[in-house]
């Protein structure tokens, strides 16, 4: 397989970056490389990964088919900062902004502003809730 710049946008291969927590979820070292391994995982279309980093309540909203067959295109993941979720925690916050757009011939893309909380359970970062969601259309 030719090496490939991972989605998550770290500038990094994805074989060097996400595929590997995509393999085995106990290996993410923090929540930030949780945040961006689950958001390659919603571009890739990878519904086990997503549903193996979630717990209650977020996991009600789990929805499969959503993530196999969304039109949605997914943008950007831009982080704009975190508290904790370093490999010594077992919490830890995270502000980002995700745009997208709704379907492939859409031309006017949007922003989610999501303020996420994760913890780490039995030694796995997990997605528990989001603290706050904003929908910003973005002025382009
Ligand atoms: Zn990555």
């Amino acid at each position: 397989m030719k090496p490939e710049a991972c989605p998550c946008q770290s500038k990094k291969n994805y074989q060097d970056c996400c595929q590997r927590y995509h393999k085995d979820p106990s290996k993410v070292p923090t929540t930030e490389h949780l945040l961006r391994a689950r958001y390659t995982a919603f571009v890739y279309k990878l519904p086990s990964f997503i549903k193996q980093t979630m717990i209650e309540p977020a996991i009600k909203a789990y929805d499969e088919n959503f993530i196999l067959h969304s039109p949605i295109q997914w943008k950007s993941l831009h982080i704009l900062n975190k508290n904790k979720g370093d490999e010594f925690d077992n919490e830890g916050t995270i502000n980002f902004i995700v745009t997208c757009l709704e379907t492939k011939e859409s031309t006017k893309p949007f922003a989610v502003k999501e303020s996420s909380l994760f913890k780490r359970i039995n030694g796995i970062w997990v997605y528990e809730k989001a603290l706050s969601i904003e929908n910003n259309p973005i002025a382009k």
